[in-house]
């Protein structure tokens, strides 16, 4: 028998399909049908990739009746954020720009999922080029909260997140580059990690800010989130910035009855943070006491300034990373006789209006004059709020704050106001500038229903801890 297919975690497929209770096939179908019978109202998926997927269910399903073993994550379907190649689908990060492109390869952590088995049914909506907060720069429309047809899902990776929350998939991919796992992860009531810098290959993936991005899984589950996480992490030599961190054996370690020192950065988070968030957040405080952890208050003192460094940083990045665009080599071109207009032209209409404002004010910090006083100040900043995680991390093994100041908001409430809408990542960017984990974790609802999400940080390498608390508060919620 199938299982319920909308709450199905990647075990009960795993081990259905072990069981022959169901072939890889039937549950790749009932996958399909899910994506394109929620697709018409959420708008998760830019691309069903339908004659994939089948084709991958069938060879499953021939592993299995041959005897071979067919994977770690066999048959469990997945979405695939639109900023990582895959090959024979456009990948078009939410971009007109990029509205056609085909990639000639995929990126490695596609190649690994397709050796653990897992089924691709299609490539998920996002804000443009992964700049945003509420997916409403997307060039194919935004995407919709499960929870609520007016609520934004959280951006950049909304597609990824609405798909996993509303049972279109059990798993999904995303990326993040200042929050774009863990913020659309808290709006969509779901599990999303972003791993320490190098520990998930980039190669493939579209660059926005190179020093900062990076890939990683969402879930409804703890179990889910680290099995997809094993699976894409590792040394690549494809990146040059890829770590060689062994990460064997995370998916065995998480039910061990493990105290931690958590450290609570208070002054970080006592203003323009809503009332409700708040009082959960308080709540989440007490039930880690009251389960054995020791919580203590520490400093950071630089991290009031993270926000600023990492809009000086991300645009510096990507105005540079985004001068591929140009209309000579691939994506949109409008065609003019004369080159520079030709180039002019096809990114005047090729870019949406949040990437311009990036490039302008990316292109601005770089410029001679402006660079020491905007760039190498924030590059500066940026060494001192990594030292006040250092030094923090000498004392606690974890640190709590919040994901987001506020639950999901809705549609058009905030892309007039661009500092309004940055700021939903104050929390979540941090972890960004100074390349360390941190996991948002669903932790109950505003009084209207909205689903919160509490983050915890972790020292560089040490996804461990951060699936190991995951479970204690999955475990919270669950009672
Ligand atoms: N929302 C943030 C931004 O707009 C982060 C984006 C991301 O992580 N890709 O830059």
């Amino acid at each position: 028998m199938m299982p319920d297919y909308g709450q199905a975690a990647a075990k009960d497929i795993t081990d259905g399909l072990q069981k022959k209770r169901f072939s890889a096939v039937e549950l790749c179908r009932a996958a399909l049908s899910a994506v394109e019978e929620k697709n018409h109202k959420l708008n998760a998926f830019i691309t069903a990739t339908e004659s994939l997927a089948l084709k991958q269910a069938e060879q499953i399903d021939r592993k299995i009746s041959r005897g071979e073993n067919p994977g770690f994550l066999a048959g469990v379907p997945i979405a695939i954020k639109d900023n990582i190649c895959l090959t024979d689908y456009p990948t078009t990060c939410a971009s007109k720009i990029l509205e056609n492109f085909i990639p000639p390869f995929n990126a490695t952590c596609i190649e690994r999922l397709v050796d653990a088995g897992a089924v691709i049914v299609g490539k998920a909506n996002m804000d443009e080029f992964a700049m945003g907060s509420s997916n409403e720069t997307s060039y194919f429309g935004p995407t919709l909260n499960p929870h609520g047809e007016n609520l934004v899902p959280g951006g950049s990776s909304g597609g990824s997140a609405a798909a996993v929350a509303a049972g279109m998939v059990p798993v999904a991919l995303g990326s993040d580059t200042g929050g774009s796992i863990r913020q659309p992860a808290a709006f969509c009531g779901i599990y999303g990690l972003k791993p320490t810098y190098g520990a998930v290959s980039r190669y493939g993936l579209v660059a926005f800010a190179s020093s900062m991005d990076q890939i990683g899984p969402m879930a409804r589950n703890i179990d889910d989130l680290a099995a997809l996480f094993s699976v894409i992490a590792g040394f690549d030599e494809n990146d040059a910035t890829s770590a060689k961190h062994d990460y064997s054996g995370i998916t065995g370690n998480l039910d061990v009855d493990i105290k931690f020192r958590i450290g609570l950065p208070r002054s970080f988070f006592k203003e323009g943070i809503d009332r409700e968030i708040e009082n959960i957040f308080e709540q989440v405080v007490s039930r880690l006491i009251d389960d054995g952890h020791q919580l203590v208050e520490i400093d950071l003192p630089h991290i009031n300034l993270a926000i600023a460094t990492y809009h000086v940083i991300a645009n510096a990045e990507a105005s540079s990373n985004l001068a591929r665009y140009d209309g000579a080599r691939y994506g949109l071109r409008i065609n003019d006789d004369e080159p520079g207009e030709m180039m002019c032209r096809t990114r005047s209409e090729g870019f949406g209006r949040e990437v311009k404002r990036r490039i302008i004010l990316g292109t601005y910090v770089l410029s001679a004059g402006c660079c020491e006083a905007y760039y190498n100040r924030a590059t500066q900043l940026r060494n001192l709020i990594r030292n006040d995680f250092a030094e923090a991390f000498n004392e606690v093994d974890l640190i709590l704050t919040p994901t987001t100041p506020t639950a999901a908001f809705k549609i058009g409430e905030k892309i007039h106001n661009p500092l309004d809408m940055y700021l939903s990542d104050i929390f979540t960017v941090p972890a960004n500038l100074a390349g360390i984990p941190a996991i948002s974790i669903p932790y109950g609802k505003v009084n209207d229903g909205r689903p919160v999400g509490i983050q915890l940080m972790a020292g560089m390498f040490d996804e461990l801890s951060l699936f190991q608390i995951g479970r204690c508060i999955e475990r919270m919620t669950g009672e």
